[in-house]
């Protein structure tokens, strides 16, 4: 166990919650629970099982090596492998029991051969559709050639048939339900080919957080006779989506932050005015200033542009009130201004992420301040960062 004193604690219970309120908020439309990027950074290892726990029938990774270790711990759950196979990974996909999406003709012949070599005779695959993100999925010109392809594949049997919509979250752009058109009319193509999935899936947490999109996925599924099924992600972890246009104002965030980020107090001085802080000394003291030094930095994941020499910069928790950053974020240290905080001392605990005292420091704040996106934030989260089941749940995981 790393003594170091910068660590993240995960709420399983939080966690549970998010699950529960997803599922009544999207009760027409099943819930793949997304776990790559080993859980949006919050260890699918603590994660995964959790949702299982819940009822998450369908867990979706990235790829191969996120699937295997899922499959370790959890020998129950479908695993969607959601950016496919390459060349070489098949054999071990199969015997794993993990479901590729395939759209590029090689996948069916990987697959295919891997499936004969392990005489597995029926072998579950999800196609994707690219009805207008232009990422991965078929076009519409290569679905006859891809089911000429698959005709060939006697091992194969396509369960699930999917796609991925761009911007989901701006209610009143046309352009999701143009992708839902194009997803639509690939379908009949689909079903007139005789390609008949069990399970038909979309979108992400902004489609299972609005209702309108969860009917119309339900609506399309219940056409092909098929299951319907969303994908969410990172609401599981506790961040809607920023929901734009006509509507966004009544999507309730009902979701609890997952994650809380901390450190400790290591160090502390107070340098005079015009004394200076950290590298190329882009911090100068106004006055006499309490510096408090965390070990986090860059290579913990925390973004160099939160140092506090830009306009705008990050803050922490300390003793419940916000302390900017003073200066650049080093590799593995952070100087944060505490002057006029009462009783800084050694060993205090910081919030990077999370609430203290009143106050609260979100994926988001941190994103906001950095010009990215939430996504990032957590999972820059470094794997030198340790992730602990948070105290509120101990014995509850
Ligand atoms: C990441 C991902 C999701 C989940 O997206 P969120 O925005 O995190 O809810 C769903 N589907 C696919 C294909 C993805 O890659």
């Amino acid at each position: 166990m790393s003594l170091r004193p910068t660590w993240a604690e995960i709420s399983i219970s939080r966690l549970r919650r998010n699950y529960a309120r997803l599922r009544s908020a999207a009760p027409d439309v099943a819930l793949m629970a997304v776990v790559k990027a080993n859980a949006y950074g919050h260890n699918a290892a603590l994660c995964a099982p959790a949702l299982a726990g819940e009822g998450a029938s369908w867990l979706g990774v990235t790829c191969l090596d996120e699937g295997i270790a899922l499959r370790r711990a959890l020998p129950q759950p479908r695993v969607l492998l959601m950016s496919g196979v390459w060349q070489g990974e098949a054999e071990s996909a199969i015997e794993h029991r993990l479901t590729p999406v395939v759209w590029e003709t090689p996948h069916l012949a990987w697959l295919e051969e891997a499936a004969a070599q392990q005489n597995v005779t029926d072998f579950a695959v999800h196609i994707e559709i690219d009805s207008g993100m232009s990422r991965q999925g078929l076009r519409p010109e290569q679905v006859d050639a891809f089911l000429a392809a698959l005709a060939q594949c006697k091992r194969l049997r396509v369960e699930g048939v999917m796609t991925h919509f761009h911007s989901p979250e701006v209610l009143d752009s046309s352009a999701t339900a143009t992708q839902m058109e194009n997803f639509s009319r690939a379908l009949q193509v689909l079903a007139d080919a005789g390609v008949t999935p069990s399970i038909i899936h979309a979108g992400n947490s902004a489609t299972a957080l609005t209702p309108a999109m969860t009917q119309a996925v339900s609506a399309l599924a219940k056409k092909h006779t098929a299951t319907a099924m969303v994908r969410p992600g990172l609401s599981l972890y506790g961040y809607s989506p920023r929901f734009a246009g006509e509507g966004a104002a009544q999507v309730k965030d009902l979701l609890e932050p997952v994650l809380s980020w901390k450190t400790r107090v290591i160090s502390l001085r107070d340098i005079e005015p015009g004394e200076t802080a950290g590298y190329n000394a882009t911090f100068r003291a106004a006055r006499r200033s309490r510096l408090a030094l965390l070990p986090v930095g860059y290579a913990d994941g925390l973004n160099r542009l939160l140092s506090g020499c830009n306009s705008g910069g990050g803050f922490v928790l300390v003793r419940g009130q916000r302390a900017p950053i003073a200066g650049r974020v080093s590799m593995d240290l952070t100087i944060v201004d505490v002057t006029g905080i009462d009783g800084v001392a050694l060993g205090d605990e910081v919030a990077i992420i999370g609430e203290q005292g009143g106050e609260r420091i979100t994926a988001y704040e941190l994103a906001d301040a950095a010009g990215t996106i939430p996504y990032e934030v957590l999972c820059a989260i470094g794997s030198r960062v340790p992730r602990r089941i948070a105290e509120e749940d101990d014995g509850d995981a």
